[in-house]
């Protein structure tokens, strides 16, 4: 397998160019997210839509005028002409957004209008912030019946879970030790699914292990990687992303799965497949500076790949796309030592 290196930096973007334009006439040129140092490691899963207002430079007031009231953030109204006052009031939960002379406003419309981007940006927005428009996740989260736990018939890797990992070239030891990994054996079953056969990947959020993945050893199952059931997951896994979190820096490596993670290593992360959610494009732009995407070598997976770069960008992250032939998982180390100095 050949290694290259390419470095895209087109501006091929979800978001279109006129509301790129607009921002930079606003001046938001500057970083976004200047905290973000400071707040890496307090994920704020659902902030209030100050914090909206305050990453994208959207020019309020909490207090001192007379059209604040507590509990509401105040900006001028992009809907009325006339004095550009700070007529338009939204309620810290983002629900409520009211002009003192034009009227109530749907949320998503409001966020459009005052960021000039189109209705659904601002709906990602929204759930990025407030977690608005996901009720349905938010009720099952509540409503989580089962606890979490893993297969029955799990333990630590026997011969042939090693020799699997051998034979795909992981240093098998060093991957155990470093991610934690345990093995099912041959009938293991959770919820009348059948987990046999795989090595279990415990996924840690904040040093608490809240989901699994679990990965086929024998090459003879359809289903390659097994989750957790969803209802017995302490936090969905398309809600985070995988990695060892306490070594993260300032570039990530964003890759598709676990094992390309077991791969490159503590300076990558995975979200879980090529689609990825609004959660996780979130807790992304809040923890690095810089992203390089590495999904694998397919047509669909450089079309997510863009598409997380083109969001990444957005939100001030200096993020592009990599290209390798085949799949980061099958990389040597070798050509994974020079994939990591020339990325990181
Ligand atoms: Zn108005």
């Amino acid at each position: 397998m050949s290694v290259k290196l390419k470095r895209h930096t087109s501006r091929s973007c979800a978001i279109t160019s006129r509301n790129f334009n607009c921002i930079y006439i606003y001046g938001i040129i500057y970083p976004l997210r200047q905290n973000r140092a400071v707040n890496r490691f307090k994920f704020n899963f659902m902030t209030d839509i100050l914090q909206l207002f305050k990453d994208f430079n959207i020019p309020h007031q909490t207090e001192g005028h007379k059209h604040c009231r507590p509990g509401w953030v105040n900006t001028a109204c992009p809907f009325c002409s006339g004095n550009p006052g700070l007529h338009l009031g939204a309620t810290l939960d983002g629900k409520i957004f009211y002009c003192w002379r034009c009227g109530w406003h749907a949320a998503d419309k409001a966020v459009a209008g005052l960021l000039k981007i189109p209705i659904h940006k601002a709906k990602q927005l929204l759930i990025e912030y407030v977690g608005l428009f996901t009720p349905t996740e938010q009720t099952k989260k509540k409503i989580r019946l089962k606890s979490f736990k893993f297969p029955s018939d799990t333990g630590s890797l026997e011969k042939r879970h090693l020799a699997y990992l051998e034979s795909r070239n992981f240093d098998a030891k060093k991957l155990v030790k470093d991610w934690n990994l345990q093995a099912t054996g041959p009938i293991s079953i959770l919820d009348k699914t059948n987990y046999s056969h795989r090595i279990l990947a415990p996924v840690y959020w904040q040093d608490e292990v809240v989901t699994f993945q679990a990965r086929d050893i024998t090459n003879k199952n359809d289903k390659k990687y097994l989750a957790c059931p969803t209802e017995r997951e302490l936090m969905h896994h398309k809600h985070i992303i995988y990695g060892k979190q306490e070594k993260w820096k300032d570039t990530g490596i964003c890759v598709e799965g676990i094992t390309d993670v077991w791969r490159i290593g503590f300076d990558a992360f995975a979200t879980f497949g090529i689609k990825y959610t609004p959660q996780q494009l979130r807790l992304i732009a809040q923890t690095f500076k810089r992203v390089p995407v590495l999904f694998d070598d397919d047509p669909q997976a450089k079309i997510e790949a863009n598409k997380l770069v083109a969001e990444l960008r957005f939100r001030n992250v200096d993020s592009f796309r990599v290209d390798i032939t085949g799949d980061p998982g099958e990389l040597t180390e070798q050509e994974t030592r020079y994939l990591i100095k020339h990325l990181t």
